[in-house]
């Protein structure tokens, strides 16, 4: 993989190292034609180095140009072994410098072809030297070859191997940064590729945001539509109602003529289906607003006991023609809550209706138990209990356990759902806690206020004036039974 590499950067080596060493070449043959002699049969190998250098610099210049770098580089030190023996056989005598001319082009060799190419041409410039010499002085002369060419071929030796080394070390140095450059190379690619994947992943994320915005909005619209809706059709049922119920009691308590029995039960009943309907109302348009996000509660610091008795009194007249028994399991000290009181009693009552409706014999209790920073309010009863399976199901809207029973009953499903928003709106929590058969007990923990009364029944000195009002009004009450 480096290979291709630091032969590029051979081929690189050779577009400038070939025209410096072809021009220093063509100067030095012209310089030293002109300088020997007149005469052209003295000084012609000059010229002809000189044109050689000029033709065969430009030829394997253009090879290394042409994608053919190491044919370029071989017929380049070809040339200049050829040349150097030219200058050997016309020029040589003993102690001449020509010999070591070698050692250049072995430098040269071993940085444009390959490391190991200065030990060939070494090699070949041996031979070559033994001809040249041979030639110039007429005859094989062994001693006089060993003299003249001992000391040039042992420091062109030297050359060739310093050159062989000096180019290992470079072509490792190459190989290694080439690796890191391919490494880089393939990092950044990644990125890319990665960058890529998160613009389109951006693209689509911001997509689907536009979707959801467009989807939010129409939901909006239509929640909005919905409330506008539930609002004017309970507020058109609202009146009407209220006027049937009304004079529905009046009609019954002779306000109009005196009615016989059976027309008083007639119209005791016309005002109880009224009233139903209206609870029914109420609880769908307290549906809608929670829906819609509008539900607002008015917080103030209040007694729990008020409210607890207010929702107790609600409950009471229900039962009377039950065997079931109202337990109150009261503190001895009320902690006071800061809540929207009539949303609480609401809750409560809602609780105390359902025990009411699901109990036919046995008891309803509401308990208040305050805990440090905490109150527990359960409303418990002995009725018909409900399945585990059910016990998250009924705070869902519209969720009836048993549809048939129910109806029977009476409900909407709605009751449970408002009950727990109401009680989370405050901050708290509701749970349920049944056997079927045996009864069930729904807890609410609500937070109690900072400011409640001291245990020796003092005010701390914060309380509001309403608070103050409320501790006062307190009875503190044992458990007790009606
Ligand atoms: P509903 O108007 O039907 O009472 P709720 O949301 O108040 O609607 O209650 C949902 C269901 O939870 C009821 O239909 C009933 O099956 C069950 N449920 C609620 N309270 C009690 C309870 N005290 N005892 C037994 N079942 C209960």
């Amino acid at each position: 993989m480096s290979e291709p590499y630091s032969q590029e950067l051979r081929s690189d080596t050779s577009e400038i190292v070939i025209p410096v060493i072809s021009a220093l070449t063509i100067v030095a043959g012209l310089l030293a034609g002109v300088a020997s002699s007149v005469r052209i049969q003295d000084s012609w190998h000059f010229w002809v180095i000189a044109l050689l250098a000029f033709g065969g610099g430009l030829f394997s210049w253009r090879l290394v140009k042409g994608e053919r770098a190491r044919a370029g580089a071989t017929f380049f030190v070809s040339l200049y072994l050829f040349l150097i023996t030219l200058l050997l056989t016309t020029e040589w005598q003993p102690g001449s410098p020509i010999p070591y001319f070698f050692g250049v082009l072995i430098i040269i060799s071993s940085m444009i072809y390959s490391p190991r190419a200065g030990f060939y041409t070494w090699g070949i410039s041996i031979i070559l030297s033994v001809i040249g010499v041979t030639i110039r002085v007429g005859g094989f002369d062994f001693l006089l070859l060993l003299r003249q060419l001992a000391a040039p071929t042992t420091i062109n030796f030297l050359v060739a191997l310093a050159a062989y080394l000096t180019a290992l070390e470079w072509e490792y140095a190459v190989e290694s940064i080439s690796g890191l450059h391919i490494r880089v190379q393939q990092r950044r690619d990644e990125l890319f590729a990665a960058k890529k994947e998160l613009d389109l992943i951006n693209a689509k994320q911001r997509f689907t945001n536009q979707q959801l915005d467009a989807a939010r909005q129409e939901a909006i619209k239509e929640r909005d539509l919905r409330t506008r809706f539930m609002n004017n059709v309970s507020h058109e049922l609202r009146t009407p109602l209220n006027g049937i119920v009304n004079f529905a009691h009046i009609l019954a308590q002779g306000g109009q003529g005196p009615v016989n029995d059976g027309q008083a039960d007639y119209l005791d009943r016309i005002e109880k289906s009224g009233w139903h309907l209206l609870a029914v109302l109420n609880d769908l348009l307290d549906m809608a607003q929670i829906e819609a996000g509008e539900f607002k509660l008015h917080m103030e610091l209040v007694n729990l006991h008020n409210i607890c008795e207010d929702a107790m009194r609600g409950i009471r007249g229900l039962i009377l023609n039950k065997p079931v028994e109202l337990v109150r399991d009261y503190p001895d000290e009320w902690p006071f809550v800061n809540v929207d009181k009539m949303r609480l009693k609401q809750a409560l009552i809602n609780l105390l209706g359902n025990a009411e409706k699901y109990t036919e014999a046995g008891y309803i209790a509401l308990r208040v138990k305050p805990e440090g920073e905490t109150v527990r309010i359960i409303v418990e009863d002995s009725g018909i209990g409900i399945a585990p399976e059910d016990h998250e199901k009924i705070f869902r809207e519209f969720h009836q356990v048993n549809e048939q029973d129910a109806r029977r009953r009476i409900g909407t499903g709605l009751g449970l759902p408002i009950t727990r928003h109401l009680v989370e709106k405050h901050g708290g929590a509701i749970s349920v806690s049944s056997e079927v058969g045996r009864g069930t007990a729904f807890i609410i923990t609500l937070p109690a206020a900072a400011n409640s009364p001291s245990p020796n029944g003092q005010a701390k000195p914060n309380m509001t004036a309403v608070a103050k009002e409320a501790e006062a009004n307190v009875p503190a009450q044992p458990a007790a039974v009606e």
